[in-house]
């Protein structure tokens, strides 16, 4: 409710599809609200033996670092970038929602492995390329999938279905059902 309340007051949807949210997630970040939505992810994800949180750079290492704090775990960064460790890894390619190209991901062996068990950590789900991205990537590293935690959901966008279709547990925090410039409408619980 609070994130709600503050998409409210400081989203800005563009258009019918993309939702700014620089003043306080994505270029600014409020501290506060990072610190209260790591708590409600980590009482959602509670006693299921989770080992380590991982999200994708760059707006979701708050999130996903203020969660893995409160679970008391390592965070686990996966790299947009190509590095020095790609070839530990074998990347997954995935299509950036709001620039329309596509990225590579990818993620050090060293630091996943088949004693993981690992919570998902993304500002927003639209298509669930980025998820879907990451699922893969850390199923390579032969890890399990706790869940996807989201700040935002677009709902009228297909990403939750998808997930959820494969057995996924998503958990968004807010929920939108639909945009338009400047208008943002919630699903309600
Ligand atoms: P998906 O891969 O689910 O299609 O899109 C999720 C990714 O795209 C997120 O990691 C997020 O960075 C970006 N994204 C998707 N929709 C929006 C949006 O409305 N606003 C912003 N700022 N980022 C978005």
């Amino acid at each position: 409710k609070e994130l709600q309340e503050r998409i409210k007051k400081d989203g800005i949807a563009v258009n019918e599809d993309i939702l700014k949210v620089d003043s306080f997630i994505n270029h600014q970040v409020d501290p506060v609200l990072m610190q209260h939505i790591g708590e409600a992810f980590a009482e959602h994800f509670k006693d299921q033996g989770i080992t380590k949180v991982a999200t994708i750079e760059s707006s979701g290492i708050a999130p996903a670092l203020m969660t893995a704090m409160c679970m008391g775990l390592p965070m686990i960064i996966l790299k947009k970038q190509p590095s020095d460790f790609k070839r530990q890894s074998v990347p997954e390619e995935v299509t950036s929602f709001t620039k329309g190209t596509s990225y590579e991901l990818t993620l050090s062996s060293k630091f996943v492995s088949e004693k993981d068990h690992v919570l998902i950590i993304d500002d927003f789900l639209a298509n669930g390329e980025a998820a879907t991205g990451a699922i893969r990537l850390i199923r390579k590293a032969h890890a399990t999938i706790a869940g996807v935690g989201v700040l935002i959901e677009k709902a009228f966008q297909p990403g939750h279905e998808k997930l959820v279709s494969q057995g996924f547990d998503v958990y968004p925090l807010a929920r939108i059902s639909h945009m338009a410039k400047d208008e943002i409408e919630f699903l309600e619980d």
